[in-house]
């Protein structure tokens, strides 16, 4: 990849400063506008937002990339790209995207980074889990379908009884060539991706047999995915070079897991919070109870004061979901009340409710209550 210090034509100890005033003078250079090649202009500009926002700069000084290690197995929660949001699109210029980076498109000619060249592209796939997986951790096989380092070349893409691969003798092995373009700006230097190796740098003369030359095959296997306890419907796990295998033996890319949850029938989630419904007899609502309801693993005890009502939450401290990679912190579990009025009384229900009306100087009902709220609303408008 090329070093973003070195697209800025900065020191790795530039301040804020420097980096501001060498992308102004760079952008001047660069513009489109002015004639400036576009995909320049976006490596420059991808360069600055990433090395002008504190934290990015830090991840990409310590780990190479902006994002961080995040992403990682079990890294953040949620997507790890947040954080950086419009960032992701500049961001991908230099890291390629989770959905097939590396070499290939128009754009992979000039700003494309050298070590990715040959690269393998990155792989997605989706893995469906249910809450209780979710909040338990889950061991998955999953299948895949990848292109895959050549068993019979073992990557190469030279034939096993061969000299085995030789320098480019079109770009020396850089995998690159320089092109001359004019602008308004005089003579300039770009380069563009090899077209006899491709960017690979070597070639090799007799071929394997297996793959072509390619030093990779497409290969269908079981992928042991170790899934944290407390992932989120839309956490992306890296399986860092899990991913499709590089031309003639250059690195593989990532695989990324997305985690897809399962609505559930109970419980719905926020972040690591649970919250569910709890219907309550009108009676259990008024004179209080003690309740099981159901949890994520097995029913637990809840206290249900007298007096609740429709729209009350009561919650259960820790019985929500784990939070990913923070050994035992858990969420909480908001058990939201509704008050069930009876429907359907037999005549003793209906004078145990009239006589409870009558004791608490409640209007009586049964039509009296009706009529009278009518007959107040008459004395108001004066009918
Ligand atoms: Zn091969
Ligand atoms: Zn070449």
């Amino acid at each position: 990849m090329r070093d973003l210090y070195e697209v800025l034509g900065v020191s790795q100890d530039a301040t804020e400063d420097d980096i501001k005033k060498a992308y102004r003078r760079k952008a001047r250079e660069l513009h489109p506008d002015t004639g400036g090649d576009p995909e320049e202009f976006k490596e420059l500009t991808a360069a600055y937002e990433v090395l002008k926002n504190p934290e990015a700069r830090a991840n990409y000084d310590r780990y190479g990339d902006p994002r961080g290690p995040g992403g990682g197995m079990g890294g953040t929660g949620g997507d790890p790209f947040a954080g950086f949001g419009d960032l992701q699109d500049l961001i991908d210029t230099f890291f390629g995207s989770a959905f097939g980076g590396g070499m290939g498109g128009p754009s992979g000619a000039g700003g494309r980074s050298r070590a990715r060249r040959g690269s393998g592209r990155d792989a997605i796939i989706d893995l469906v889990l249910s809450l209780e997986e979710a909040a338990a951790g889950v061991r998955r096989e999953v299948e895949v379908t990848l292109q895959r380092e050549c068993d019979t070349c073992t990557g190469s893409g030279a034939a096993p009884d061969s000299s085995g691969p030789v320098t480019c003798k079109t770009c020396g092995g850089a995998g690159a060539v320089q092109q001359v373009r004019r602008s308004v700006f005089g003579q300039m230097l770009t380069s563009g991706v090899c077209p006899t190796c491709e960017g690979a740098g070597r070639t090799v003369d007799s071929p394997c047999p297996a793959c072509s030359g390619q030093g990779r095959r497409e290969v269908t296997e079981t992928v042991t995915v170790e899934v944290p306890p407390g992932v989120d419907d839309g956490t992306r796990l890296r399986m860092s070079g899990r991913g499709e295998a590089g031309r003639q033996g250059a690195p593989s890319g990532d695989l990324y897991v997305r985690v897809r949850i399962e609505p559930h029938e109970v419980f719905q989630r926020q972040g690591n919070d649970l919250h569910c419904e709890l219907r309550l007899p009108m009676t259990q609502a008024a004179l209080g109870a003690e309740l099981k309801v159901p949890t994520l693993h097995g029913e637990e005890q809840l206290e249900v004061p007298a007096g609740t009502q429709t729209g009350d939450v009561l919650t259960l401290r820790r019985q929500g979901m784990p939070k990913l990679n923070s050994g035992s912190a858990r969420g909480d579990l908001h058990v939201h009340c509704r008050v069930d009025t009876p429907t359907k009384l037999t005549e003793r229900q209906r004078e145990l409710l009239t006589e409870l009306a009558a004791e608490r100087g409640e209007e009586a009902p049964s039509g009296a209550g009706h009529r009278g709220f009518i007959g107040r609303l008459r004395e108001v408008f004066g009918g």
